[in-house]
Parts: structure tokens; sequence; C-alpha cells
């Protein structure tokens, strides 16, 4: 088991990171100091997978937890949500040393942390991420809310875990299609601050994809070191936490647009960071075979890195982006890159410029080890095995959005 820690003042918390750790959540929520009524938030498809054990280690510890289950999707990150959840915790009789469990992806730790956060005034929680993208980003630093139909996050709060568990074993029932969607937020550290986590993701990718547990349990507690040492600095994002929104001012306005639900938070940011990195080269001096290198990364991880979007689709991502929490004085800013591993963020982009980048046809070279298939990648690679050799070059055109389903959550 590794240990990464968090270092906040009075809310300093551990990030656990090893196989097998779930049987260990109740002897671990027990060092905390927590009362013994709980809540377990998680989705449908989590809580078939892994609530009996949950539940049965909180038992073992002492606890008395509850259940609650939400959909599973983005969707499910909704007021209306929150909502049903306050009035389960009322029923069950949570109290100010209550605590929740968030058993699940990042859709579940963002709405449980949110109801944490407000539930009596703010409850303490605990993370356990059961995908390789809540472990290596959303479950660490405290940000979780809910989305609004003008866009992602709107509504939230700054809520600090009181530890974080992620259980390596759990990433093996993830789909492929999800656990490429992490890789994303993976590829993005060593863009943003970690050039040679960047170089080893290049080399060790085919391992990764077949979820080697000894690779995946470095770059996951490596992830989780360089999130915590930049919440560390800047817990509320007044500077340098906003580099960790590379390539997604981009991506929200996706998910935005297309409603929430079409691309996973994953592939939407992808695009937005291949984007981002095109920016990049234009305004921020990125090499271009730097740009390239980005580019190939993505595309051997499975992941899409352009959107074909008609000119009225384009407006309204255009229009998305101007929601987006970063924006300051009506003007969008954005985190570009000089070099791998090495950006700056709060960079105005000429609108032009933004049309230009999303316009431009991606894919031109294909990356070693990879073969062209036709159509979409979103099916491809049943499992993470074949991915990185043949399934993904792809085109990476997602499908068209369509017009008429803006903003429909
Ligand atoms: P998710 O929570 O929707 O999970 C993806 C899917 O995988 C769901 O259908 C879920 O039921 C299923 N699943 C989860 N774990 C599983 C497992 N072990 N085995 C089988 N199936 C499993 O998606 P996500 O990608 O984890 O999170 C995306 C969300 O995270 C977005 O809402 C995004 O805005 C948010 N996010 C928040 C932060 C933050 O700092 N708070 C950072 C990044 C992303």
């Amino acid at each position: 088991m590794r240990t990464v820690a968090v270092a906040l003042g009075n809310r300093s918390y551990s990030i656990f990171v090893g196989a097998g750790l779930l049987s260990a959540l109740g002897r671990l929520c027990a060092e905390q100091e927590l009362g013994r009524r709980c809540a377990v938030v998680s989705d449908d498809r989590v809580a078939r997978l892994y609530a009996r054990p949950v539940l049965a280690a909180l038992r073992a510890a002492g606890f008395e937890p509850m259940l609650i289950c939400a959909p599973h999707g983005e969707t499910s990150k909704s007021l209306k949500m929150i909502q049903a959840g306050c009035d389960q915790l009322a029923a069950h009789r949570l109290e100010r040393k209550s605590f929740i469990v968030a058993l699940g992806g990042g859709v579940v730790g963002d709405l449980a942390g949110f109801l944490a956060a407000i539930y009596l005034r703010g409850i303490p929680f605990v993370q356990a991420p059961t995908t390789l993208l809540a472990q290596v980003d959303s479950s660490v630093g405290g940000k979780v809310g809910v989305n609004l139909k003008a866009g992602k996050n709107l509504v939230g709060a700054f809520h600090q875990p009181r530890l974080v568990l992620c259980d390596l074993r759990t990433l093996n029932s993830l789909p492929a299609r999800e656990f490429r969607a992490g890789l994303a937020e993976v590829i993005k550290y060593g863009i943003i601050c970690d050039a040679p986590l960047f170089a080893r993701l290049e080399r060790d990718l085919p391992r990764l994809l077949r979820r080697d547990a000894s690779v995946l349990g470095e770059v996951v507690a490596r992830c989780c070191k360089l999130k915590a040492e930049v919440v560390g600095q800047d817990e509320t994002e007044t500077g340098l936490r906003a580099i960790l929104n590379f390539g997604h001012t981009i991506g929200h306005a996706i998910e935005n647009i297309s409603g929430y639900g079409k691309y996973l938070h994953g592939e939407a940011i992808s695009i937005g960071q291949a984007a981002a990195a095109r920016l990049s080269v234009e305004l921020a001096g990125l090499p271009a075979d730097e740009a390239a290198r980005i580019e190939s990364l993505f595309l051997r991880a499975g992941l899409p890195v352009g959107i074909t979007l008609s000119a009225p689709a384009r407006a309204r991502l255009l229009a998305a982006m101007q929601l987006d929490k970063k924006v300051s004085g009506g003007e969008v800013k954005f985190v570009l890159a000089s070099r791998i591993g090495r950006v700056e963020s709060g960079r105005e982009v000429p609108p032009a410029l933004l049309e230009k980048v999303l316009t431009t046809p991606v894919g031109r070279k294909p990356a070693e080890g990879t073969k062209r298939t036709k159509g979409t990648n979103r099916n491809n690679g049943k499992d993470g095995k074949n991915v990185g050799k043949s399934a993904i070059r792809g085109s990476t055109e997602l499908a068209e959005v369509n017009p008429q389903s803006a903003i429909s959550n």
C-alpha cells in the first residue's frame, strides 16, 4: 500500500493506494473518530458490485451504515438528487459527527461530497473512488458539486474528505471506455507538471491499458501526489490550482452542449486538451513536435482529439465557454503549455483562433504501434488489452453534435 499526504493544516488527510483496500474501510474510518451512523452514497452499477462488502466492513467496525443509491451517469449530478439525498440523510437521522462514504466514480464523489458539504452545514466524508478518473483526480482536493442546465459544476463547495481510499482492484471491473477516459486525466498531469511522467506514459501505455497492477499503483500514487502538491499550495483555486483545468474549458463546453452523458468527461477533456495544445503552439511557444506527442498519446490511449461540429453547434460551444467558472470579466481564460511539463494559466485566446483550432482537422499521422480503424472509436476495444495496439486510431471525429440536443440535462 502507498500513502500520499495532502497537507492542508487541520484539514490534512491521507490518500491510500493499494489492491483490496475496501476491506480496510471500516478500520480506517474508525481511526477518524467519526459518529456511528453513516451513509454510503453510490450509484446503481457500483453498488451492485461493491456495496455489500463496504457495508459489511463498516458494520464490522461498529458503524451503522445506510445505502443511498443514485442512477449511474452524469445526470445524477443534479440539485434534484441533492434534495432527495438530504431527505434520506434526515430520515436516517444522521448527525453532525455522522459521515458519508462516496463509493463510486467522479459523479458519486462530487454528489456525495456536496451532500456532505451542505447537510447540517457540513459533515465529514470519505472518498472510496472506483474509477481511474476518480482515483487520480476527482476524489482528491475537495472540489464537490453538481451541474446546472447552464453548465458543469456551477453549484458546489470546497469540502475536503477525511481520507481517500483507492482500491486498485475495483479498476478491474471498470469498462474499457471508462478506463481510457480516466487516462485523459493521467496524461494531463504529465502535460501540466511532470514531463518524466509523460515520457513514462509514452513508454508504459500498453502495460497501463492491460491494467498491470504494479504500473497502475505507481501511476495512480504519482498522480495523487501531484494533485496533493497543487492543492496543498492553493486549496481554493486562487492561482496555481487553475493549471489542473488544462483542456477543461473546451471539455466542459462540449459536455454541456451535447447533453451531459454523450461524451464521457475524460473524452471531452481529451478533445479539450488536444485543442489546448494546438492553441499552445500558436500562443505559448509549445514546439509543434511536442503538440504532436500530446495528440499521439491521447490517440494511443484510445481517446478522441477532435470533434466535428456544424457552424451552429460551434457557435453554441463558444457561447457555452462563456459560462465556464474560469471566465473573468467576460474573458474566457485558458491554461496553455509552453513545454510538456510546464503550463501557465489565465491566458486570453482570441475567438477567431479558438474557432480555428476547433475546426483544424485532426489525426494526421498514425501513432507508432497503432493502426487505422474505420468509424468512431467509441466502442472499440472491449477490454483494455487490445486497445493500445490496434483499436483506436481513429478518427477522432465523434458524432456531430445535434443542435437540437443542446443543454438537455
Ligand atoms: P462516473 O462516476 O460516471 O463513473 C463512470 C461509470 O463507471 C458509471 O457508469 C459507474 O457506474 C461505473 N463504474 C464506476 N466504478 C466502477 C467499477 N469499479 N466497475 C464498474 N463500473 C464502475 O464517471 P467518472 O469518469 O469517474 O467521473 C466523472 C465526473 O467526475 C464528472 O462529473 C466530472 O465533472 C467529475 N470530476 C470532478 C473533479 C473534481 O475535482 N471534483 C475532477 C475531475 C472530474
